[in-house]
């Protein structure tokens, strides 16, 4: 995650739009997630990260701006694997500018100094005031006309800490979401208890590293972003919109999303925005009801618990629900057994005249429905690819199936297959070939 912080008008958001929308990259128009588009997701020649426009989160009052800035960079500070600092040329080195800089100096995070709106002879010029900064290395850019963008992108871009290591195969990767004090790092330091072993001998598993990898029975795990969760962040609880979407850069990043609710609080909305981010990008789902220990129950409770939850998360009826307590311990190695079982179920296929079998049934017993008078037929399925188990399903008119067709087809290959704890994907693709390849 890169952050962008500056003054008002520096030229945040244009050198924003310049990242995420002339290179073609993907600003997520996520349904059921709507915050603002002050983030988007950047791929620069192979390597994609995050930036944010840190000023778009609040409105700013003429004399708040420096506390407004402290806050920002401090956020920035926090959160961000590196910052592009950037000043407006046409204006000069301002006092707002100095006191950001105080503090930007004092982290040992990368701190691109950037001057931007440098667009002619005069404003080169106007560069030098800058170098009272007392820093060496200073960007001159035009985010408007495009001018030394690249090379600056290049430059941090290059120097990103690399996850590769996260790809490695065998390595189950974990994700821990959820809002501020639901116990999430209550949760790590328990499965990270004394028995299990971190593994600190692989590249990436430094002291400082943002992810932990550990071992427990023989195999491997990658906590995702365990130095975010540790770190108590006062700023960003506060700024809700910031924690989400770190959230959302963790799910990236993950296998399995384990989402994390407080049982006397309940599944809130943030929380079903979450879950619904992690479906679309078919990420494995483990809903935790954590601070089991504080609920009165009888027979009925959890039966209603889980009721509630599967009614919030309407078309994720495959989540896995575990209640926990991190404070004594109960079955919080239970969300690690779960976790091994969804990664099975990502990576089961299902035989394709069994998985054929299962859908004809379903179309006889149920024809898609006619759309606009035409006859919807279906011809043909077969998974073809895991993790998220995905098929293609041979059609003559793919555009024309019915969302709620599609569900009841799921519904029909779930009761055969299971999948349990994953998304599915269905994609209905046009038939190709002659018929008779089809026909049985
Ligand atoms: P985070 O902000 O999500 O990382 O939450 P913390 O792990 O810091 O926990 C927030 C508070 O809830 C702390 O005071 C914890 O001691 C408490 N807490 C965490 N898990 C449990 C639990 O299972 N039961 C109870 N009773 N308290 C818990």
């Amino acid at each position: 995650m890169i952050a962008i912080v500056g003054r008002p008008n520096v030229g945040k958001s244009t050198l924003f739009n310049r990242l995420t929308k002339t290179r073609k990259a993907i600003v997520h128009d996520m349904p059921g997630v709507t915050i603002d588009r002050n983030y988007g997701e950047v791929d620069w020649y192979g390597k994609s990260f995050t930036v944010v426009d840190t000023g778009g989160f609040e409105p700013v009052a003429a004399d708040k701006i420096i506390v407004q800035m402290r806050e920002q960079a401090q956020l920035a500070i926090e959160e961000a694997e590196a910052i592009i600092f950037l000043m407006d040329g046409k204006e000069g080195l301002t006092s707002v500018d100095m006191a950001v800089a105080d503090i930007l100096r004092k982290t040992e995070k990368q701190v691109y100094y950037v001057i931007n709106k440098i667009d002619g002879e005069k404003a080169e010029e106007a560069v030098y005031d800058f170098y009272n900064l007392g820093v060496e290395n200073i960007y001159t850019i035009s985010s408007e006309h495009n001018r030394g963008v690249t090379d600056l992108i290049d430059d941090v871009a290059s120097k990103l800490p690399d996850y590769n290591l996260v790809e490695e195969e065998g390595i189950t990767r974990l994700a821990i979401i959820g809002r501020p004090n639901v116990g999430k790092s209550s949760i790590v330091n328990r499965i990270l208890g004394s028995d299990r072993l971190i593994v600190s001998d692989l590249p990436g598993t430094t002291r400082d590293s943002i992810d932990t990898l550990f071992e427990t029975d023989g195999k491997r795990y990658l906590l995702i972003d365990t130095a975010g969760i540790r770190r108590k962040s006062k700023v960003s609880d506060r700024l809700e919109k910031y924690t989400i979407l770190k959230s959302l850069d963790s799910i990236n990043r993950c296998d399995i999303a384990i989402i994390v609710i407080d049982a006397a609080e309940g599944i809130t909305e943030q929380d079903v925005k979450v879950a619904g981010y992690a479906h679309e990008k078919g990420k494995g789902c483990i809903i935790a009801v954590n601070k089991w220990d504080l609920i009165e129950k009888d027979n009925m409770t959890v039966g209603k618990y889980v009721d509630k939850i599967r009614i919030s998360l309407k078309y994720m009826d495959y989540a896995c629900i575990v209640f926990i307590s991190a404070l004594t311990g109960q079955r919080i190695m239970k969300i690690i057994k779960l976790a091994d079982e969804i990664v099975e179920q990502r990576n089961k296929r299902a035989p394709t005249g069994e998985l054929n079998r299962v859908v004809k049934t379903a179309t006889l017993r149920h024809h898609p429905p006619a759309c606009q008078g035409r006859f919807v037929k279906i011809y043909y399925s077969s998974q073809f690819l895991v993790s998220p188990p995905t098929f293609a399903i041979f059609t003559n008119y793919p555009n024309d199936i019915h969302f709620s067709y599609e569900r009841y087809l799921e519904n029909k290959i779930r009761e055969a297959f299971g999948y349990q704890g994953t998304p599915i994907k269905l994609k209905f693709k046009a038939r190709t070939g002659r018929k008779k390849i089809f026909k049985k």
